[in-house]
């Protein structure tokens, strides 16, 4: 056994051996993997190796279409079957939103190059022969399907010893029936494993591929893992006269079958069923570690939980009826809060790597090999991994959190996605001081990164909750109402879940200037909105840097970014202690307050002078507000509105709202919530950090040339973007009108095309300006289609929608409200 290793891998299921396979296909051969048992001892061998193409994210859409065509070269490669059946993947609708939602899917699909085809009723009954198209109460009529045609069903086995083979073969070493019972950091910054047999491994990189095993070897490590599995389970039928029948007839192999709208799936398996449903009640299980006598074990079949699935299937294909039941296969699945795995840096500590949380993770092992090890040697991923990034997840991941978001997440697999949907387990658990009083004017709440937001103010008289839908729905009206508080009057925002930093110290403006693209302010009260690169030149991270006195720099970035940014701000401080950094998002709130009557509210509030001379837009002073003292007022706002953000110490969150409201009374103040904010950041073209920025995209492709400053001296990505510049930027940013819309907006992730049909970009976000009066997507567009007036078309819900370029700014475009 090797004791020196450059990267070893821990867990020894699918996932893990695909990273192992990938580190060598970058050229690292001096790997390893240890694995506790025997290789796919963990849920890898009781998967039912479906390969579902199917997700609405754009990342892990990628991750899963990488796979699918990786497992399809593998056998020539490697000389392993992996028993691939490309039956294709067909998902049944029997409603209007489940259209929608497949619909929406499409628009993805289209972006990542993913195939498929919506179907009618009848072709439906055309592959699927042994189905019943349906009309009945308890069999809702088939109104169409998506079909998949490329993807199926593998060996999952079979498919890790191809990956094994693929590894070894290229020089990995797998030591199975190694344990890792724990590891320390050497002297020198690597990673010292003791194992089971005895021996140490030194590593200069670990990854945790460990599956249901992610918290307690976490906790080896001192992190805590938002990764507890659930039981997910299926039945294995017997052989089937009917499906026989069919395959002697010479049909062909049947595709997999999901009826999302009775959440469960079904495929053959040697002439008989395999049916997988999704059901209520699953519990959580492992929330403290797998039990030593676990092992390679299963849970007893709980039947009551399948009943309702397998009466429904039994409806829709009656030839299940005359087979018997052979097996029922309950295993964990590893979940986390939003069903996505963890794919990336662990959080707190130099080159230990996630590869867990997966309950998709045969589809996913592939592609999240193969990112996870472009990460690792590369220094980067190649796609933006943001979505799938451990840090996404903050230390509010309690055990009980994750384990009611992780049932919630595990019932709801198959329920339609929504876009505004907002999943109530685990609810309220991160507010801010005002939740009470935002609830008593009507707030109705959504949740980011544990926080509860409020979307909107529903009036009274009317009911507190959303319709979710594709479409406009329940609230469109009320958020429109608030969007024009905001450009008429005056309106607030409460921001408080805001990430805020503080940097101090003799090292500070040179530490940050070398972090991000823009200049940082040198003078007090001077603020920059700026761009930390990654080595590609992508956008790691978006910042407001205000400097508040000498020596001493606030900054703010996405709330949702609490722990992503956090880590990398302190994984990139100087080693001399010249900088000081403090997280102090939780001591500061921050309420905003914009629209054209806010001076008039807040002069009221403060002896300090808010004229434009002395307190222009784009700088910050450190005022009394009331009777709140130390708050920073920055003249900045996300919505294009005269206004101030307000970050005062957290203490004053109820003073400073009463006094605001108390103020603003006369003037019709009121509360605006999250969608009406996105409304109004359209019509300014602002970009969202996480949608509309990200690392697939340069400053210069997101039009921010103007936050750029390349001459300033050497910054993270200086060398990518100047070599971006050489070469000509190759995507231009673009906001579109979008016409003919009479219910469905863009909200993001729809395909832009040219006159002639062609694919030119994608749209990242979208929504209606509601004082426009405007349906509205910003997006990527190839550079020679984002001159205004171009005319383009954007698909939305599977309807080709006219679409014209617009100038930046469609509202206010040369700021005279924010000057004002
Ligand atoms: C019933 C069922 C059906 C499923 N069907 C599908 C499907 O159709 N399609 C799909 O994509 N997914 C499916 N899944 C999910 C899939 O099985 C998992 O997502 C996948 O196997 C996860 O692979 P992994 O490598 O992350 O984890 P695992 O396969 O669990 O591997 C982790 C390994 O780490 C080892 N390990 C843990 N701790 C240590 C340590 N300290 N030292 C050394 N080794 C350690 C374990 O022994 C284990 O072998 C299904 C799951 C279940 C339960």
């Amino acid at each position: 056994m090797k004791t020196h290793v450059r990267v070893l891998v821990i867990g020894g299921g699918a996932v893990g051996v695909s990273t192992l396979y990938h580190l060598t296909k970058k050229g690292w051969a001096d790997v390893a993997l240890i694995e506790r048992t025997e290789l796919t001892a963990g849920s890898t061998w009781h998967a039912a190796g479906l390969l579902p193409l199917f997700n609405m994210s754009y990342t892990v859409g990628q991750l899963h279409k990488y796979s699918v065509d990786l497992y399809k070269r593998l056998p020539a490669e490697t000389g392993q079957d992996v028993s691939f059946h490309v039956t294709g993947n067909l998902r049944l609708a029997t409603c209007r939103e489940r259209m929608d939602e497949y619909y929406k899917y499409c628009g993805t699909a289209n972006t990542i190059g993913v195939p498929f085809e919506v179907i009618t009723p009848q072709r439906v009954k055309e592959l699927w022969p042994l189905l019943e198209l349906g009309g009945s109460a308890d069999t809702p009529a088939i109104i169409g399907a998506l079909y998949h045609p490329d993807d199926g069903h593998i060996a999952p086995a079979d498919l890790t010893m191809a990956l094994r083979k693929g590894a070894r073969s290229a020089g990995a070493e797998i030591y199975e029936h190694t344990e890792a019972l724990g590891a320390e950091r050497t002297e020198s910054g690597e990673w010292r494993v003791r194992t089971s047999k005895g021996s140490d491994i030194i590593a200069e990189h670990l990854v945790l591929a460990t599956g249901n095993y992610a918290r307690q070897m976490g906790r080896l490590l001192g992190l805590n893992v938002p990764a507890i599995p659930v039981e997910h389970q299926y039945i294995v039928y017997d052989e089937s006269p009917e499906l026989k029948a069919y395959r002697q007839r010479g049909g062909r192999e049947l595709a997999v079958l999901r009826e999302s709208d009775k959440s469960y799936y079904l495929r053959e398996e040697r002439m008989g069923w395999i049916l997988g449903p999704y059901e209520n009640g699953a519990p959580a299980r492992f929330a403290d570690g797998v039990p030593e006598w676990f092992g390679r074990s299963l849970f007893p079949g709980d039947l009551d939980r399948l009943v309702p699935h397998v009466e429904a299937a039994t409806r829709r294909v009656p030839a299940l009826e005359h087979c018997g039941i052979k097996d029922i296969v309950n295993g964990p699945i590893s979940y986390t809060p939003d069903g996505t795995p963890l794919i990336g840096p662990a959080w707190g500590m130099r080159n230990v790597w996630l590869n867990e949380g997966h309950s998709f993770g045969i589809t996913a092992a592939g592609g999240a090999g193969w990112q996870l090890a472009e990460w690792i040697v590369e220094g980067e991923p190649g796609i933006d991994m943001l979505a799938v990034d451990p840090r996404r997840f903050g230390p509010y991941t309690s055990k009980r959190y994750v384990v009611k978001k992780n049932e919630e997440t595990y019932r709801n697999v198959f329920t339609i996605h929504f876009p505004d949907e907002e999943r109530p387990a685990a609810r309220p658990a991160k507010t801010s001081p005002l939740f009470d009083k935002l609830s008593a004017r009507g707030a109705v709440w959504g949740q980011r990164y544990g926080w509860e937001r409020a979307n909107w103010f529903a009036p009274s008289g009317m009911a507190r909750r959303d319709e979710w839908s594709f479409r406009r729905t329940n609230y469109f009206e009320q958020v429109g109402n608030e969007a024009r508080l905001m450009r008429e009057r005056v309106g607030v925002i409460d921001l408080t879940p805001f990430t805020k930093h503080e940097v101090t110290g003799p090292g500070a403006e040179g530490w940050l200037d070398r972090l991000v693209a823009n200049k940082v302010p040198a003078k007090i009260g001077r603020m920059a909105l700026s761009h930390a690169l990654t080595t590609r030149g992508g956008i790691r991270s978006e910042f407001t840097i205000t400097k508040i006195a000498e020596q001493h720099y606030y900054v703010v970035s996405a709330g949702a970014a609490e722990r992503y940014d956090n880590d990398y701000l302190v994984k990139s401080l100087p080693a001399d202690g010249s900088v000081g950094l403090r997280n102090i998002t939780n001591t500061r709130g921050c309420l905003v307050l914009g629209g054209p009557k806010s001076r008039d509210v807040l002069a009221q509030l403060t002896d300090t002078p808010l004229d434009n001379a002395t307190f222009p837009w784009l700088t910050a002073q450190v005022i009394e507000t009331g009777l709140a003292v130390d708050v920073y007022a920055l003249r900045v706002n996300f919505v294009g509105a005269l206004g101030w953000e307000l970050h005062f110490p957290i203490e004053y969150a109820h003073h400073l709202f009463d006094a605001l409201f108390e103020a603003g009374g006369p003037h019709g103040i009121g509360m605006v919530g999250m969608r009406a904010m996105e409304s109004l950041r359209l019509e300014k073209s602002y970009r969202m950090w996480g949608s509309d920025i990200t690392p697939d995209y340069t400053p210069f492709e997101a039009s921010l040339d103007r936050f750029v400053r390349l001459k300033k001296g050497a910054f993270i990505g200086r060398e990518a973007l100047e070599r971006q510049l050489a070469a000509g930027v190759p995507n231009r940013f673009v906001t579109l009108e979008v016409h003919q819309v009479s219910d469905a907006d863009p909200l993001g992730n729809e395909p832009l095309f040219d006159r002639a049909g062609r694919m030119i970009g994608r749209a990242t976000s979208g929504y209606y300006g509601h004082c426009l009066q405007k349906s509205l997507a910003i997006g990527y567009a190839r550079s020679e289609y984002a001159t205004p007036g171009t005319e383009l078309s954007i698909e939305i819900l599977g309807e080709r929608k006219p679409a014209t370029v617009l100038p930046e700014s469609p509202y206010d475009p040369e700021n005279l409200q924010l000057r004002t």
